[in-house]
């Protein structure tokens, strides 16, 4: 709520009844009010809250998902989810901050209600570089790929089109493969989860910048079992989750990829196939 420039409001031209000339007053100014982050959260999911809020009788407020998954009872036992909690609602609509990426960039001022979704998507939100033990964390973090990660054989990025095939070897130790896109900004990760009985989970997660209007690339993943045409091909397609960081990744579905696929040297050719509005 602070640093916003109301100074746009302080002096405004009031008319005077009686048709008498128009006087400028001046309004007196007054700083915003500042309130914690944390005491505006949903009591049960501690997230914050969407457009509606809902209490019990006992006054204490929950989000609109809580009081479904609670069963429209709050945790004091009393019914929730019909009485909406309006001043709240009210407060909070008029609440509005600046993006919490202000110091690598972003000017955006955004209200209570559209910050997850700003956020999420902001433009000027860094992200962490995924190898291990580098500790790179910017806003170029193609940039720093391309530089920094280029000499090492097993760091080194494959360069893909959309619209196209690529074709990458993936070692089994690999944790993941770096894809970056020949627009020189969007950039992917094929990531190998060794968490999986009898075999890997492969799956692709997109690490920005998010395409226009759409908040997914959507992607195709093939393997071919080496020098046997005969072997089924394994393949799987979906939409690449975008994340900022490897950690957040989690896999909304995957390429199971066998033992008996892994050559002797224990590596597969995995065929990526990127498709989106980019
Ligand atoms: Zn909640
Ligand atoms: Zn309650
Ligand atoms: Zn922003
Ligand atoms: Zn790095």
């Amino acid at each position: 709520m602070q640093g916003q420039d109301s100074g746009a409001k302080r002096a405004r031209t009031v008319p005077q009844k009686g048709g008498n000339v128009n006087q400028p007053q001046v309004e007196e100014s007054s700083d915003p009010y500042t309130v914690e982050a944390e005491k505006i959260r949903c009591d049960i999911c501690f997230q914050p809250f969407g457009d509606q809020i809902f209490m019990c009788k006992n006054g204490h407020p929950a989000c609109a998902s809580c009081c479904l998954t609670m069963n429209r009872k709050c945790y004091c036992t009393e019914p929730i989810g019909d009485i909406r909690c309006r001043p709240l609602e009210t407060i909070l609509e008029a609440m509005t901050r600046p993006c919490s990426f202000k110091a690598h960039g972003c000017r955006e001022i955004v209200s209570y209600a559209g910050m997850q979704g700003h956020e999420a998507a902001c433009r000027f939100a860094p992200h962490h570089c995924p190898f291990d033990g580098c500790t790179y964390y910017g806003l170029r973090l193609y940039n720093h790929i391309q530089v920094d990660h280029a000499d090492d054989p097993a760091e080194a990025a494959v360069v893909v089109r959309c619209n196209q095939r690529s074709t990458i070897t993936l070692q089994k130790k690999m944790p993941f493969r770096v894809l970056l896109h020949r627009d020189q900004a969007s950039m992917f990760l094929l990531v190998n989860g060794g968490d999986v009985l009898a075999g890997r989970s492969l799956s692709l997660a997109s690490m920005g910048p998010r395409p226009t209007g759409n908040a997914e690339v959507k992607y195709k993943l093939e393997v071919k079992k080496r020098n046997d045409p005969e072997a089924l091909v394994l393949s799987s397609s979906g939409a690449a989750p975008f994340v900022r960081c490897l950690e957040d990744f989690q896999a909304k579905g995957f390429l199971f990829v066998p033992n008996s696929y892994w050559d002797s040297s224990d590596s597969v050719s995995v065929t990526v196939h990127l498709t989106g509005g980019w």
